[in-house]
């Protein structure tokens, strides 16, 4: 192949950029880093190229698969920071089964299939499901309200750079870290604890009866199914405004405690008219 795409497939509505160069390379028959370093030489992996697509590459692939820049860049995810990047996974999460056809037909995957803030479709509203667990049941419907609000307030941080008296996303970091349960557990299974569980007293008996819980801070993505807790976390703290952070400081400890603190200080202070951060201490 050179120059122009001599058959271009049109992309799907909310189609992610790799998916695009994938089909294409099926078509083709081609290995599909083949097919994007074939349109840009210097690209490393479809991954890197759905998160920092540049303009200049863009204008480049627009050339060559005969469409414009922007119909590019909205396949990609170089729209976002790179602090929401960990929200973003490298693999389909979830899927719409009214968006997409049967299970033997995957189809072309979305962006929103990435997406570790969302539970509904953007395209169509309808609940996603689980690629990796199907079906599961739904601990937290009763906060599904909540859980919506959450949504949208992630996705207006995420897509857009919108935000209230805080960032929703750093809300949601902030709700992952550990927190020191009161009264104080017996059988002292402090993993299972987290800030989150304060505002949604339920996370506590889910996590213990799934017997583990990896998301934290640093990889902040939940599964579907437990997903709506921490949206619906941030709509409530959100709400209720920086005060509830006050709260929240108290119900950590030791290094928890003071990075806690240390997160959330400047936004009360702001809040109140406070000046700086207190100084740290272990207590
Ligand atoms: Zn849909």
């Amino acid at each position: 192949m050179n120059g122009r795409i001599p058959v271009v497939l049109p992309p799907v509505a909310g189609e992610l950029f790799s998916s695009w160069i994938v089909r294409h390379a099926a078509f083709y028959g081609v290995p599909s880093l083949t097919m994007l370093c074939h349109c840009l030489p210097e690209a490393v992996s479809l991954h890197v190229a759905d998160r920092t697509l540049s303009r200049d590459q863009a204008n480049r692939l627009a050339e060559m698969f005969s469409t414009d820049a922007k119909t590019v860049l909205r396949m990609t995810f170089a729209n976002v920071q790179s602090s929401v990047h960990r929200f973003i996974s490298k693999e389909p999460l979830q899927r719409c089964s009214n968006c997409k056809s049967g299970p033997s037909d995957p189809g072309p995957i979305l962006r929103s299939d990435m997406q570790g803030w969302r539970i509904t479709c953007p395209h169509c509203c309808r609940p996603f499901q689980d690629i990796a667990q199907g079906d599961h049941s739904h601990p937290f419907d009763q906060y599904h309200a909540a859980a919506l609000r959450g949504e949208k307030l992630l996705d207006d941080d995420a897509e857009r750079g919108i935000q209230t008296w805080t960032r929703p996303l750093e809300l949601a970091r902030l709700l992952l870290m550990r927190r020191v349960p009161c009264p104080f557990p017996r059988n002292a299974e402090l993993w299972r604890y987290r800030v989150l569980g304060v505002a949604i007293p339920d996370l506590d008996d889910v996590i213990a009866k799934e017997g583990s819980f990896s998301p934290s801070p640093k990889h902040p993505i939940l599964p579907l199914h437990i997903r709506p807790a921490l949206l619906a976390g941030v709509a409530i703290v959100e709400r209720v405004g920086p005060e509830m952070l006050q709260m929240l400081q108290a119900h950590t400890f030791g290094h928890n405690r003071n990075r806690f603190i240390e997160e959330t200080d400047h936004l009360i202070n702001s809040a109140f008219g406070l000046p700086g951060p207190r100084q740290m201490q272990l207590i």
